[in-house]
């Protein structure tokens, strides 16, 4: 059997300011897909980089009296610190104007849409967003404004190259119909196929140098011409690989054998993109497509929308996770961020989540397991045969060990990440409660007083329990990586016992009182 390939890339976004809590909530959820799959046994790449080549970077270059390209590193490098910052395992960053690999992959696709009789030169009139680098219809804006932007777009007229989409329609429809291209959540492949049906119409994909200050990829043959940006941006997912540089790795992740994976994860803001527009260009250059689009939708913060030039202060991931932590943080947005809809951010609910499920819950069932089994057992782990049936009150816990990894696999392939992560939250309220029922310091002074079916009782007792930890440690693992290698550490004996416990998470709001245990 050979082991599948599992590609699954973030969008690579403008750095045109400082990276939002939105974006960390696209960089969390792709790197828990990695840290599974790779648990399972993937062959996994997880690529994310940043969009250097866009028009609003010069305009916001320019507006800050910076030159472009170091105003444009010093952004993509409060980008890339998010990977240390949040725990992310990410292989591979590529930056568009930086990156070797990154031109001769789009000269290549460009090349190939030509051989294929899918570009050509028209002249062209309409209405463009510079903060979505798009042209728009009149029917599209609301209230004459860019519907993502509420700004007014500028009438741009001029002569540029053309891609013939409207050659894709029945192609891509076959394609997403089919499960080729899975599109999630199924009102996104809807909202996409309503797309199509109104009929494409082909698109501009390339801008005159000159507006574009000079900035960007050259059109092979036509040096007056730029690539437009989102048909560069897009290619990335592809030239990272070596596309355009005959690297391995296209054939790899991208060309692969059947049963890989190609995920891209994405925000609403950006499916047609995705969904339209890149599987197009992937047909017409004769490259399979991506087999899943995660489609994510926004976060608010505060009640206030966040917008890539102003996000309000206090959600700044980085500065968050230096001050609660990556677990607090990560753990938010898994938990907290449903499938559907969007989500208001506050350092409050932050908190409040991160005290009630990991340290008053997860941390406190670890905290006391290790201590009950250091105080009764010498911190040996009673050897009981976690196979047999559990001790009387424990069957829910049982059930939430057994069935956990279950769970998260089905909840993961539909990139339900407040599923997966309840599955894994059920263990440790199981836990906990089953600690408040069985009462092992009973079952201890029973034992002491002479009772020997109370000791194997308790033994039995600490066997279940010392096992939700060990689970505990694997299952959080994708989510939590640092508190799963904290518990980890905890549940593994040194010269046959286990150290005195120490805490899994420290409590982020000094009011609350942990749920004692009658301990
Ligand atoms: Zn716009």
């Amino acid at each position: 059997m050979t082991t599948p390939h599992t590609y699954i890339t973030t969008t690579i976004p403008y750095v045109n300011a400082r990276p939002h809590i939105g974006f960390a909530l696209e960089l969390v959820q792709a790197d828990v897909l990695a840290r599974f799959r790779r648990q399972r046994g993937d062959d996994v790449r997880f690529q994310s980089g940043t969009d250097d080549n866009s028009l609003k970077n010069v305009l916001a270059a320019q507006a800050a009296g910076a030159d472009v390209q170091e105003f444009v590193d010093r952004n993509a490098e409060a980008f890339l610190a998010l990977g240390p910052a949040l725990s992310l395992t990410v292989d591979d960053i590529i930056r568009t104007s930086r990156d070797g690999r990154h031109r001769p992959g789009v000269e290549r696709v460009w090349r190939a849409c030509a051989a294929a009789g899918d570009l050509y030169r028209k002249r062209y009139e309409g209405l463009y967003c510079t903060g979505c680098e798009q042209f728009y219809t009149r029917a599209e804006l609301r209230g004459g404004c860019c519907p993502e932007h509420g700004s007014e777009p500028q009438p741009v007229a001029e002569e540029n190259w053309f891609f013939r989409l409207s050659r894709y329609s029945g192609p891509l429809r076959e394609a997403i119909t089919a499960g080729q291209l899975r599109i999630e959540p199924a009102g996104r492949r809807n909202e996409v196929l309503a797309f199509i049906d109104q009929g494409l119409e082909d698109f501009s994909v390339s801008r005159p140098a000159e507006r574009a200050g000079g900035w960007g990829i050259p059109v092979p043959g036509d040096p007056g011409q730029v690539i437009y940006v989102w048909f560069d941006a897009l290619c990335n997912y592809v030239t990272a690989l070596g596309y355009g540089t005959e690297g391995d790795a296209y054939r790899r992740w991208w060309a692969g054998n059947a049963g890989s994976r190609r995920i891209h994860l994405l925000g609403k803001g950006v499916l047609r993109f995705h969904a339209v527009y890149w599987p197009a260009v992937l047909l017409s250059s004769g490259q399979p497509l991506p087999s899943d689009l995660f489609v994510h939708d926004y976060l608010t913060a505060g009640g206030r929308k966040i917008s890539k030039s102003s996000g309000p202060a206090g959600s700044d991931p980085a500065a968050l996770a230096a001050e609660y932590g990556a677990d607090a943080v990560r753990w938010w947005l898994l938990r907290e961020v449903p499938r559907v809809g969007d989500t208001d951010f506050t350092v409050e609910r932050l908190i409040a989540r991160a005290d009630d499920e990991l340290a008053n819950g997860v941390g406190n069932l670890v905290n006391r397991v290790i201590a009950l089994i250091g105080r009764y057992r010498d911190g040996r782990v009673p050897g009981v045969c976690v196979e047999g049936p559990a001790p009387p009150g424990g069957e829910n816990l049982a059930a939430a060990i057994r069935q956990a990894d279950g769970l998260i696999g089905a909840a993961l392939a539909e990139f339900d990440f407040r599923r997966a992560t309840a599955a894994v939250w059920a263990i440790a309220d199981e836990g906990n409660r089953f600690v408040n029922r069985a009462r092992p310091w009973e079952l201890a002074r029973a034992e002491r007083d002479g009772d020997a079916g109370a000791g194997q009782r308790l033994d039995a007792v600490l066997g279940i329990l010392f096992d939700a930890c060990l689970e505990l440690g694997r299952d959080l693992q994708p989510f939590l990586p640092d508190a799963a290698e904290r518990i980890s550490r905890q549940c593994t004996p040194q010269g046959g016992r286990l150290a005195p416990a120490t805490p899994v998470f420290r409590r982020l709001s000094p009011v609350k009182q942990a749920r004692q245990g009658g301990q």
